[in-house]
């Protein structure tokens, strides 16, 4: 080996010990860089100002745009006045548009459980998805899907959030937001990632409910954390969407109406819910 050779392989060797120190601590700083389904890539919006209170809820929305590169665009322009935390790909990439600790403004009117305006006490993921009702609501792939479980168990990992307030657009906005719509599976995020809550209702759930008149059903939804602004119906078209899916794919008009299983679900729900000071009874 002559001297030109020692010399290059010495100069290489520095080069890799540069390149690690400078990677190593970064990674280190921020465990959320990297995930199993590829880099998160920050694609940062100016749509976002200072949280008003610690960060107590998660909210799932679908997109409603054609693609992922169309979301973005509209949630990082400044005139759009609209952004969220994240956005979810149909491939499953990642990209940041807002960090956890300032607010994003994703939410717009809304209540859940007493807290009105969510935007500065929560995060928002939005999810590629055409979510055209008209059309009976795009599907979500599961690659995709398997990225929002991943995504969603790394921000309830740094955040003191209960189970019964990772929630949906439609459930803290009803008659006014659709989304995630009722092919987003909740019932799967909990079975298989511990996310959220899924009603498995017992008999004593339907004795319990089959005599409720409507001043019933709104009690309990209310209980439960749904705003009491809106007609019934509505309030029923907005659970139904997170907890009860079935109906928007019967054709059979059950849509908003308080049947049996939507009744038993929801007693359900009301007699496991976490009893929290903030809770609107
Ligand atoms: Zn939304």
């Amino acid at each position: 080996m002559d001297l030109s050779n020692i010399l290059f392989w010495l100069g290489l060797g520095l080069l890799g010990v540069i390149f690690v120190l400078l990677h190593w601590p970064r990674e280190r700083r921020n465990p959320i860089a990297t995930s199993k389904f590829g880099k998160i890539i920050d694609r940062p919006s100016p749509n976002q100002d200072d949280r008003d209170g610690p960060v107590s809820i998660l909210i799932q929305h679908f997109t409603a745009m054609d693609t992922t590169e169309a979301a973005i665009q509209r949630l990082c322009d400044p005139a759009a006045k609209v952004s969220a935390h994240y956005v979810v790909g149909e491939d499953g990439q990642v990209y940041r548009l807002v960090p956890e600790d300032k607010r994003a403004w994703h939410a717009g009117v809304s209540f859940w459980r007493g807290h009105k305006n969510v935007n500065g006490t929560s995060i928002g993921i939005e999810i590629a998805n055409k979510g055209d009702e008209v059309e009976g609501y795009a599907p979500y792939p599961q690659v995709q899907m398997d990225a929002v479980a991943e995504l969603t168990r790394e921000i309830l990992s740094r955040h003191d959030i209960p189970a019964q307030n990772v929630i949906g657009h439609s459930d803290i906005a009803p008659g006014r937001k659709p989304d995630p719509g009722p092919r987003f599976d909740w019932k799967w995020l909990y079975e298989s990632h511990d996310i959220g809550i899924w009603p498995t209702p017992e008999q004593q759930d339907y004795d319990a409910s089959k005599t409720w008149a409507d001043k019933d059903v709104r009690r309990a939804l209310t209980k439960y954390g749904y705003s009491t602004d809106v007609d019934l119906k509505t309030a029923i078209d907005a659970f139904q969407r997170h907890f009860h899916q079935e109906v928007f794919f019967k054709g059979d008009d059950g849509v908003g109406k308080a049947d049996a299983e939507t009744c038993a679900r929801l007693a359900w729900l009301v007699r496991h819910k976490s009893n929290s000071a903030d809770d609107v009874e």
